[in-house]
């Protein structure tokens, strides 16, 4: 069976991060989040970590060539023989190729490629209303999934925080950049007939659910 080898695409706030986590607890595959790599690299002081940062806090894009690397390296692990939801990546043309290469060097493929497509002011309501725990990662926001109390973790009582890319000016920058580096990858992927556009504002269960329907009828 072909593994289940998929791409999450769409703008930041889109819901990528939250819908790969529920979905992949169906599909038994990894959860890849670039986003999530680059900050935990931050955390932890590490030389990729202290090239990204404020590339990261500025809202800009990480280069290719250490994108490049990086899921080169992190799509060899044996998790991902069944497949893999990549999160946040590819997110430039060059990026996109590199993958594309990549699965032509294994003999696999991209089988699909989910579009969130959320309208530009709900993105920035719900990205500047996110907040994260530092401990677990677990993704609250203020206005539609707040914590039980105020201000700390459901799971872990650990005080919730902002990321700093969140806050409304870098919001409006990301926005920016996504339609100039990463809009391009709807053609590129249309092109290639892996493109199924999701609704990013319907609820977690829906937008699961139609994405297993996809997959199932393949
Ligand atoms: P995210 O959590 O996906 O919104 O990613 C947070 C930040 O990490 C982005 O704004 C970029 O600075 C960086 N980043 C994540 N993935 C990539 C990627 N594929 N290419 C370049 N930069 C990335």
């Amino acid at each position: 069976m072909q593994p289940d080898n998929l791409i999450f695409l769409g703008p930041p706030g889109a819901g990528k991060g939250t819908i790969a986590k529920a979905l992949v607890q169906k599909l038994h595959v990894p959860h890849i989040s670039t986003g999530d790599m680059l900050r935990e690299a931050v955390a932890s002081g590490s030389p990729i970590g202290n090239k990204a940062k404020s590339v990261m806090e500025a809202g800009e894009l990480v280069s290719d060539d250490l994108m490049i690397q990086i899921v080169r390296e992190r799509l060899q692990n044996p998790d991902c023989e069944n497949g893999f939801v990549l999160d946040g990546y590819p997110r430039t043309v060059p990026q996109a190729v590199s993958l594309e290469n990549l699965m032509n060097e294994w003999k696999q493929e991209i089988k699909r490629v989910f579009l969130f497509e959320v309208a530009e002011e709900i993105l920035v309501q719900r990205i500047t209303n996110r907040r994260v725990c530092p401990k677990c990662g677990r993704v609250y926001n203020l206005v539609s999934l707040p914590p039980k109390s105020e201000g700390v973790c459901d799971d872990d009582g650990e005080q919730l925080v902002q990321r700093k890319d969140d806050r409304e000016d870098t919001v409006r920058e990301r926005l920016r950049v996504y339609q100039e580096k990463t809009a391009p990858l709807v053609d590129f992927y249309s092109e290639r007939k892996k493109i199924v556009t999701v609704d990013g504002a319907a609820g977690i269960d829906r937008v699961c659910e139609i994405m297993l329907n996809t997959l199932d009828g393949e």
